[in-house]
Parts: C-alpha cells; structure tokens; sequence
C-alpha cells in the first residue's frame, strides 16, 4: 500500500489510546474514502487486533496478525453496505457475535465501513450495544458524512482527530508515487488522491482530458461532439462531472468580468451536480437530452 502522509496522526492518536488504559469501545473515523479510509480501518484493525503490537503499529509475526492478514481472524467482524444499506439483520449478526468469547484471547473487533449507511432499525440495534459493550470489545465506525449519523451514535465514540490534505499537499504525494501533477484538475472527478492516482496508472485520465477537450469544443460550436453523442452509460458521470468542471472554469473567468452570465453559468453548472447526484439513484436519467439542453442554454447566455 502507498503510504498516505494525511492518515498518519490519526492512526498514531489510535496508537496511543490502544496503548493507554483509556481506550473507548468504539471509534470514530470520519475519513473520506477518496483519502484512504479503507487503507486507514485496515491499519487500525490490525493494530487493535495484533497481541504483540510494536511501536510501529501490528507485528506482522503472532498468530492473531498472521490470522488477520490471511482475512480469517475469528474475532474480526467487518460490516458494510448490502446494496444500499446496512440492514437490521447485519447488526443483531454482529451484536450477536461481540458478546460471545473471544477465540484469539484478544479483544473482538468490529469495523462498520460507511456507518451513515445503517437504516434506523440498524442504528437503534447498534446503539444498544454501544451502550452496554462486552469486555475487550472494540468497534470502529466510520463514515464518510458525519453528519448523516445519528447524534446518539456519534456522542458514544470517540472520534479521531482527521485532517484532510490540502491541495499541496496532494500535490506533494502524487510527486512522491512518481505521477504527474497535470492531472490535478481531475480531482474533483475521482474524488480524492487515491483514485485519481488510479486513473494515471489506468490511463483513464487521457480518457477525462478528451472528455474536456471535447466539452470545450461543443460548448463553443454549439454541437455536441461525437464522442460525447456515443458516450458508454458507465462513463456518463465522469463526462458531467468533467462539465462541471470546465463550466466553472467559465465561471471564474466571467466573474471578472460579467456577474450576471457568471451567475447564469453557476447556475447551469449546479444543475449538472444534481444530476449527477440523481444519475447515482436513477440511472435512467435522458443524458443526451440533458447534454444537447445544456449547450444549447450556454450557446444562448453567450449570445446574450
Ligand atoms: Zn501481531
């Protein structure tokens, strides 16, 4: 795994409550998955599970790591979405699970990847065992919108602390894997760093600059082009979000020099962000007709 500079306090303030008498039954990690936060519920995993941990986090040697690693620690319940949510019946599983014995003689351990996923019979079951936890039971939480979670839950954790990269920051890395800091536009599209190396090592990113080139191209002709008429459904996102991106491009340059078509370019741009959101849930959404009704607005704000 590429190491990622930005998760490196919280796993450390992780770290250090594993090692002091203080340590909560459950965490929360509020961590994008864009900036790792798989990577990151692996790291502490297998730090809160190791029976020999170091100061440079799991052993790598005992039983419990090498058990871990072969992703069959008994003692190890990960949960996350069953389609959409996390149902009911995964978390009376689970509560079930951490109230038997553990078999490592460790502490049980429970990671709930995207817990604002849980239904609200999901979260009221959770919140019975966050309330009454058995002994040496540890559940990490993590979500990606803190603010989707139920207070109740939030207020029975503990949260790591989390600083998101900056900009530079971002920059810096990329540098370090050896990818180029051209790309950097594109964030926005992949979501975060690690995606977005991702695309560089896919090349799918020479797929995204076309995709603004020919955005450019439709929006100053008129037409759209033909690679955006022949577009695959699964790249249909990624196209709109490139939009978006050229758009408020046009934004920040109009902003200049014309408030009122800055306005009116925002105001198509916001559009676009909702429908991706819509695309998300009802893949059925008419994107041709979207893309033709949107250049032919900003053909008409021009003209204006
Ligand atoms: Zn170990």
């Amino acid at each position: 795994m590429a190491s990622l500079p930005w998760l490196e306090p919280s796993i450390e303030q992780f770290q250090r409550l594993l090692q002091s008498s203080r340590m909560p039954h459950a965490v929360l990690v509020a961590v994008d998955t864009g900036l790792g936060a798989r990577n990151m519920l692996d790291e502490l995993a297998a730090r809160a599970l190791c029976t020999s941990l170091t100061p440079l986090g799991a052993c790598g040697q005992c039983k419990s790591c090498q058990l871990y690693r072969a992703g069959n620690h008994p003692d190890f319940y990960p949960i996350e979405a069953d389609g959409n949510q996390i149902k009911v019946d995964q978390i009376r599983a689970l509560t079930g699970n951490l109230t038997t014995t553990a078999q490592q003689g460790g502490k049980r351990l429970a990671t709930i990847y995207g817990a604002e996923r849980m239904n609200h019979a999901a979260a009221n079951a959770l919140l019975k065992t966050l309330e009454e936890p058995g002994e040496n039971t540890l559940i990490l939480l993590h979500t990606d919108i803190p603010g989707q979670l139920l207070p109740t839950l939030k207020s029975r954790c503990q949260q790591l602390k989390f600083k998101a990269p900056d900009e530079q920051q971002i920059n810096a890395w990329l540098v370090a894997q050896q990818l180029t800091t051209d790309a950097m536009w594109a964030l926005p599209v992949a979501g975060g760093p690690l995606k977005l190396a991702d695309y560089l090592h896919n090349n799918y990113i020479t797929v995204l600059v076309q995709f603004r080139v020919d955005w450019l191209s439709s929006l100053s002709t008129g037409h759209l082009c033909a690679s955006l008429r022949d577009i695959g459904e699964e790249q249909i996102t990624d196209a709109l979000k490139v939009l978006y991106i050229v758009l408020m491009d046009d934004v920040k340059r109009l902003s200049v020099i014309n408030g009122l078509s800055a306005a009116k370019v925002a105001s198509l741009s916001g559009e676009i962000m909702a429908v991706c959101h819509t695309l998300t849930t009802m893949p059925s959404v008419n994107y041709l007709a979207l893309c033709h009704r949107i250049v032919s607005t900003y053909q008409r704000l021009k003209a204006e």
